[in-house]
């Protein structure tokens, strides 16, 4: 069986240290928020090139209370995408906050920051630009706009952890930055875990409060908070893994380079990637027109590639009353039609790639 994603391999490539280290964590006594969480923050700082991280309890909570820091909530407006995890828009709208929502190239997928400026208007504080599938977007005039209109650039970094932009690290072009250590991702616990990045004092300090009820040091909120703490066992893990990140994303972009070696196809789109970044393949996404056919082709030959995301959010139950009148999103409502990720993970062996490769060309011979 080869899976999309398979996080147990994770595990099982680092299997002791990570038990070492989960060990001294159950007798050490603190459990959360205790002296991984901190090494663990400095570590990931000094990794991204940032000064400081706030850990929380996921990436949702980071980027829900990254906008609590920086003041944003009822009656402002927030620029992002719909072609996203809907963590992005849902933390948006937790902090009463309206998302208004751009389109995407259709070659990779990414904010087309041509769309933003006629976006713009009083009620406007910041632009979430969510580096999607590992690639970043256009972080240069992404960030001339929010510096032109005096917003807030917000990286929503989940799907990126280690990928490059101009030679620095994703996450430390915003004023903040957030991550998802979901077990799957790039960077992943074996629960659920997330991080704000920000070289700005005040608002960690300020995070760090929100994250724990409000409380100051002398257990006085004189802000309101709430409880998004990371824990212990996985920020141990964390600081085990964080060591091989490079390594793993680097067996990430082999198995990416075998893909696009032997897909061959007229009929499959292959992802683009722009020289200015360093893509880490969270997921190798491709095009097809006859996906559910396709779809079922590889799941015989028990190959399961997955869809990130069959909606859109601005299509979803939940969300399509607020935002799909007022957002007219042809590229993302057609890719996501045609999109399916591909197997990739960093213990996905080459062998099985080719295998996966060569079946999806004889579907379409
Ligand atoms: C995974 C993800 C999130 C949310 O992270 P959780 O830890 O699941 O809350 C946010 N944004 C993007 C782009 C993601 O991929």
């Amino acid at each position: 069986m080869i899976l999309c994603a398979n996080p147990k391999y994770q595990f099982l490539s680092k299997k002791n240290k990570i038990i070492s280290e989960l060990k001294k964590t159950l007798y050490s006594n603190k459990y959360v928020l205790g002296k991984n969480v901190e090494s663990f923050e400095k570590e990931f700082s000094k990794y991204i090139g940032v000064k400081f991280s706030a850990g929380v309890a996921n990436g949702t909570d980071a980027i829900e209370i990254g906008l609590k820091a920086l003041n944003i909530g009822q009656g402002d407006e927030v620029i992002t995408v719909s072609h996203t995890a809907l963590a992005t828009v849902s933390a948006i709208c937790s902090v009463g906050a309206l998302p208004v929502l751009v389109d995407i190239h259709e070659y990779n997928f990414l904010m087309n920051e041509n769309l933003i400026k006629k976006k713009i208007n009083s009620r406007t504080k910041a632009i979430i630009c969510v580096h999607i599938y590992g690639q970043t977007a256009n972080l240069e005039k992404i960030k001339k706009i929010t510096k032109e209109n005096n917003l807030h650039l917000i990286e929503d970094v989940s799907q990126a952890h280690g990928a490059l932009y101009k030679n620095k690290r994703a996450g430390s072009y915003g004023v903040i930055s957030t991550f998802s250590f979901y077990p799957t991702k790039n960077l992943g616990a074996v629960g659920d875990g997330g991080i704000v990045c920000s070289n700005n004092k005040t608002i960690i300090e300020n995070i760090k409060k929100i994250r724990e009820y409000g409380w100051n040091q002398n257990r006085i909120s004189n802000i309101k908070g709430r409880n998004s703490r990371l824990d212990e066992l996985q920020a141990s893990i964390l600081r085990v893994k964080l060591k091989y990140l490079d390594q793993d994303n680097n067996k990430r972009k082999l198995i990416a380079k075998k893909y696009l070696q032997i897909l061959n196809s007229k009929k499959i789109n292959l992802p683009q990637i722009k020289n200015f970044n360093e893509h880490v393949f969270h997921l190798f996404v491709i095009r097809v027109k006859s996906r559910s056919k396709l779809i079922k082709f590889l799941n015989k030959k028990k190959i399961y590639p997955g869809i990130h995301y069959p909606k859109p959010i601005h299509l979803q139950p939940a969300y399509k009353k607020i935002l799909k009148k007022k957002n007219y999103l042809p590229i993302t409502e057609k890719v996501s039609k045609e999109i399916l990720s591909l197997p990739i993970y960093p213990e996905l062996s080459i062998k099985d790639v080719i295998k996966v490769s060569r079946t999806i060309n004889s579907f379409f011979k």
